[in-house]
């Protein structure tokens, strides 16, 4: 067993693409601390993601370790058609057409396939094209063509992305192309879905909604990109498994300088609430090239460990960059620095003031008792024993200084856990008493190699057994002391 209870806290996410699907590079990226797999369905097609998928998991069992697969949707994303001469250089000044007609573009004139958009932008409003490196303003609309003028000019090629960082949009959030990728991914069990362009409650319902009717589901992790989001941020919470702060389209949609106190409010609203976070996009940017990161990117790193989020995510780096293993190892390497000095038996975040129902709650009581009896009496690990994850997650918001072992019977949330800051995660059988409970976990943690003889250990659990029962019992038990071993 490599799993270790004193392995890093903070998860590692990457994307796995032409650079990393090898599965020798695969297993090299495991071994180097990857938790989580992200497949990108922006690009590639399903018989390569499907390969993906399936050598991950064989990889991560032959590695006896848990990988998740997260499969991040691409959502509607506007982009322009072709060019005909590429690139069209654009002036300050300059007048150009974005047009709903399929054409080749050129003259002052390009496609922009969508409708809804076009219906929804008005005169006056700021277009962002190509990452934001082109700035248009909007003149005149008939609802099929935007007459605009450049206000930030330079290179545009085919196919370049388009935002209206202000507009409401009332563009369907799950695409024809969706619909298809999320069959796919579902039926492929994967164990997390990103949803892109996320702008309330309602598009996390519609997804989840979309799941039911298919008839399996994925935990679901909303990307934090619009400023409408921002704006729904604790609702949408709320309602979905997990957040990612997705920072490049989030720093095209809403000022880049307003970028770092969004990602810090947002992880902190998650701490809070329980729910794991991802914090993504170009945190080791220049290893895609260089196979050492720049200072100021070990210090994002890091930071945003300090910050409190529970994943750090690696997306060209690792998917078409040169260097994909050893940027896992970077980020591996900045997290155990961080984590060593960060005091995190104090780092649980404060509630909000009127958030006293929570303290109300028993299973949140015993979740900050387990923390307090940690502090007092040193244990090897906190085990927790659950069927959904959720007596797991709420010990790891109080971010205890002791390592967190997750015992279930659910394959599904053994793999969830993978995401979720400092846990360590075991497939164990079902159990129906106390003593068996205690006996099995003692056993295969022993069997693991993960406690030994003597070693004291936290044991919390929700009871009746095999219901989504709120925790409610404590033991604190000693390896060997009742013949379990
Ligand atoms: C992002 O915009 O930061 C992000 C993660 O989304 P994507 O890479 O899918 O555009």
């Amino acid at each position: 067993m490599r799993l270790s209870l004193d392995s890093k806290h903070t998860k590692i996410v990457a994307t796995i693409g032409p650079a990393s699907r090898d599965p020798d590079v695969l297993r090299a990226m495991i071994r180097a601390g990857m938790n989580v797999a992200r497949i990108n369905f922006s690009h590639g097609d399903h018989k390569t993601h499907g390969e993906t998928i399936d050598d991950i998991r064989r990889l991560a069992a032959e590695e006896d370790t848990v990988v998740a697969v997260l499969c991040d949707i691409q959502g509607p994303k506007i982009r322009i058609g072709e060019v005909r001469a590429e690139p069209m250089m654009l002036e300050i000044g300059d007048r150009i057409t974005l047009t709903l007609e399929e054409i080749v573009g050129g003259n002052g004139i390009v496609s922009l396939p969508h409708p809804e958009f076009l219906r929804d932008i008005e005169a006056g409003a700021t277009l962002l094209l190509d990452d934001g490196n082109l700035q248009f303003s909007v003149h005149e609309t008939d609802g099929s063509n935007l007459v605009c003028e450049v206000v930030v000019g330079g290179p545009l090629k085919s196919r370049k992305g388009v935002s209206a960082p202000n507009a409401r949009l009332t563009l369907s959030a799950i695409t024809d192309k969706d619909r298809e990728d999320i069959e796919f991914a579902l039926a492929k069990d994967c164990d997390y879905m990103a949803m892109s362009f996320v702008r309330s409650a309602a598009d996390i319902r519609e997804l989840q909604g979309l799941m039911r009717q298919i008839g399996r589901r994925a935990a679901v992790i909303a990307k934090i990109e619009m400023g409408e989001a921002l704006e729904n941020i604790e609702e949408i919470i709320s309602v979905c498994d997990g957040i990612m702060v997705a920072r490049g389209d989030l720093g095209i949609e809403t000022p880049a300088e307003e970028v770092p106190f969004h990602q810090k409010r947002i992880i902190k609203l998650c701490n809070v609430a329980a729910k794991p976070v991802i914090t993504a996009t170009q945190m080791l940017e220049s290893m895609t090239e260089n196979p050492r990161p720049t200072r100021a990117e070990a210090s994002d790193v890091y930071n945003a460990i300090l910050d409190g989020t529970d994943a750090i995510m690696l997306s060209a780096e690792s998917a078409s960059g040169a260097y994909p293993v050893r940027a896992v190892e970077v980020m591996s390497e900045i997290a155990n620095i961080a984590e060593q000095n960060i005091a995190y038996q104090n780092a649980a975040p404060a509630e909000d003031e009127d958030s006293g129902e929570l303290s109300a709650d028993i299973s949140a009581a015993i979740s900050k008792a387990t923390t307090a009896i940690s502090q007092a009496l040193s244990p090897a690990a906190i085990v927790t024993t659950t069927m959904t994850g959720n007596t797991t997650r709420r010990v790891a918001k109080e971010r205890p200084g002791t390592p967190i072992l997750c015992m279930t019977p659910n394959t599904k949330t053994q793999r969830r856990m993978a995401l979720v800051w400092g846990v360590t995660s075991l497939q164990v059988q079902e159990f129906t008493t106390i003593d068996e409970m205690i006996s099995i976990i003692v056993r295969t943690a022993h069997e693991k190699r993960l406690v030994e003889r003597g070693d004291r250990l936290v044991i919390i659990a929700g009871v009746p057994f095999g219901i989504d029962a709120q925790t409610n019992l404590v033991k604190i038990h000693t390896v060997g002391e009742e013949g379990e071993i």
